[in-house]
């Protein structure tokens, strides 16, 4: 743990920024220059702020901080899959995962160390819960695994520090690492502003996915907010009976309120929901199972992205046969649903979510 308390620059606005500079360095494009070195350059030390002068650099370091999240061991897989373990101010662990394919550079990113959900199928879920990702550490890792990317890309020419190589490197961010987006709603909001920023890294929105478990009064606060990007549901099971016994947060919160919400979540942005479903063998993957999901889907528009699980030690779940999987796609799709099957990656790496963070922690 850390005992400074100095405030972490990238938690304020820019007048707040302004406030707590004021007595120092009243020059009225000083706030936007070190904002400019925030979230358009990335930087992470007031070293880097090279055109501010160094006075109100050295101020700036007295008073405030920077949160960071520096990459500290990454993973390679067989596929081409590299998962990264990021070390943050306070010592704890994260992770994100670059996940390169023929046409696209996707990263899957952290929100908050751990999880307090505890779903049964989960590394993190298994590893309890630490505390929620600031916006600098969910930046962190996006510039992170563009650079990453831009690297695999063009490594012969290639200069990391680029914007335009921050910028333009990944074609998908979903939030399905570590952690619930939804239980630090604020922080994931304003780090996808700041992905979006023309001030900053100017991603599409459209290129953005938030993914969670389903938590109803949130998916209403989203909806309220009209958000660019999209929305994921991880839902796993379609009968409350199975869905209990995996994700012990729907007992309190029966299919029913998820209904309820992603209606209403579909009324406010007339977008289509997509369906993330892990196949567990012989535990959601019957026809019965298919059944159950096909009846689901017919509140709203959707499309199901059914996953090949990819085992964590922690748990007993295995992934379905492929045989099994075909079956279940079919019964779908003669029901007129949009399917598609995402193969598992890094198989031979801890590229499930939250393995590399627990066995970081077991190796310190
Ligand atoms: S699956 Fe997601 S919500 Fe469930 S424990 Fe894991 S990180 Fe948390």
């Amino acid at each position: 743990m850390t005992n400074d308390i100095r405030p972490d620059i990238r938690t304020l606005s820019r007048e707040e920024i302004r406030q707590g500079l004021a007595q120092h360095d009243d020059k009225k494009f000083r706030v936007r220059q070190i904002y400019e070195w925030l979230w358009m350059n990335a930087c992470i030390s007031f070293d880097e702020m090279t055109n501010i002068p160094s006075p109100t650099r050295e101020f700036l370091k007295t008073n405030f901080t920077f949160y960071t999240a520096i990459a500290e061991a990454e993973q390679k897989s067989k596929d081409g899959t590299i998962k990264v373990g990021f070390r943050l101010y306070d010592r704890s662990l994260i992770e994100g995962v670059l996940i390169p394919s023929e046409d696209r550079y996707t990263a899957c990113i952290s929100s908050q160390v751990g999880c307090i959900l505890g779903c049964k199928f989960c590394a993190t879920g298994n590893g309890g819960f630490t505390r929620n990702l600031t916006v600098g550490e969910i930046f962190d890792q996006v510039v992170y695994l563009s650079k990453l990317a831009g690297y695999i890309r063009k490594p012969s020419d290639v200069n990391l520090n680029q914007l335009s190589v921050i910028r333009h490197s990944l074609s998908n961010i979903v939030f399905m690492g570590m952690g619930e987006p939804f239980l630090n709603y604020n922080q994931v909001k304003k780090s996808i502003e700041k992905i979006t920023s023309g001030e900053s890294l100017g991603m599409s929105p459209q290129r953005i996915t938030v993914s969670s478990i389903g938590i109803p009064k949130m998916i209403r606060t989203m909806a309220d907010d009209n958000p660019k990007y999209l929305f994921a549901i991880s839902l796993h099971a379609a009968n409350d009976e199975k869905r209990n016994q995996i994700i012990p947060f729907n007992l309190n919160h029966p299919l029913s309120e998820i209904i309820s919400a992603l209606k209403y979540y579909h009324l406010k942005t007339k977008k289509r929901i997509t369906i993330e479903y892990i196949l567990f063998a012989g535990f959601n993957d019957s026809l019965a199972d298919a059944h159950e999901l096909a009846l689901f889907c017919r509140n709203f528009p959707v499309k199901i992205n059914l996953i090949e699980y990819n085992p964590v030690k922690e748990t007993d779940f295995i992934g379905s046969d492929p045989s099994v999987t075909r079956a279940f796609v079919n019964f779908l799709e003669k029901r007129n649903l949009v399917v598609n099957v995402r193969k598992s990656r890094g198989k031979d790496i801890d590229a499930a979510c939250g393995q590399l963070t627990t066995n970081l922690l077991k190796s310190n």
